[in-house]
């Protein structure tokens, strides 16, 4: 079944072709509806399934049917930013981040969607300067994270969805209290999309903690 099947917009259609992918991948096939739908999501599945791409490209085709409708509604301009990023997704490395917001950034190339990836290990000042720019998507460490949340340089308010990926090695790593502080400055009305190679009694606390009736996808 090609892409285009899934319903994604033109631009992302796009973005999907000129990264080489012909064909959904399983998980891509089963997650990428019920994102499309607004619906929360476990996602039992580990890196090489092309899960990046079963949460990136439906959250970024509902970025852009998103800002096509408040650009028509606001005469043609933009003001969507000016309340934050609209989608967080939570990373338990740097390099994790990086390259989740690298193929991000791939994915929409054909769009004006505004990526960030914020992590530890190197200065604040771009990633300050970013921020204080407007992103519509934040690719994240917890802990570089709140740091920005804590002195004010970030918002979560405006968030429209959260995805918590690798949320294994976020255990591994002891990231779950920054997590559930991160979880707890986001609004209550969000759509959220965790994703974990295995599920045990900790981080199924977790997701019922931040998810609501949740589809369950395992690869
Ligand atoms: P991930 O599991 O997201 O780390 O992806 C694993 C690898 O598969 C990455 O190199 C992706 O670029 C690639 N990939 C993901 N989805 C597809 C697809 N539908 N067709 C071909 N390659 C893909």
């Amino acid at each position: 079944m090609p892409f285009k099947a899934l319903n994604l917009s033109a631009p992302i259609l796009r973005g999907i072709q000129s990264a080489g992918y012909s064909e959904p991948t399983p998980i891509q096939l089963r997650a990428i509806p019920v994102v499309l739908e607004g619906g929360d999501l476990i996602g039992s599945a580990q890196t090489g399934t092309g899960k990046t791409a079963a949460f990136a490209l439906p959250i970024l085709d509902k970025l852009l049917n998103a800002a096509t409708a408040a650009s028509s509604a606001a005469g043609g301009k933009n003001a969507s930013r000016a309340s934050g990023p609209r989608v967080l997704v939570l990373e338990p490395t740097r390099e994790l981040a990086a390259q989740v917001e690298t193929s991000f950034r791939d994915f929409a190339r054909y769009t004006d969607l505004r990526m960030l990836a914020v992590f530890g290990g190197v200065g604040y000042g771009h990633q300050r300067r970013e921020l204080a720019r407007g992103v519509d998507i934040i690719v994240a460490t917890p802990g570089r994270l709140m740091d920005f949340l804590k002195d004010g340089s970030l918002s979560l308010q405006g968030l429209t969805t959260l995805v918590l990926d690798e949320v294994d090695h976020m255990l591994d790593m002891g990231f779950l209290p920054a997590v559930r502080d991160i979880i707890g400055r986001c609004p209550s009305e969000r759509q959220t999309l965790l994703f974990s190679a295995t599920v045990p009694p900790e981080i199924q606390a977790i997701a019922s903690f931040a998810l609501r009736d949740p589809a369950r996808v395992a690869i």
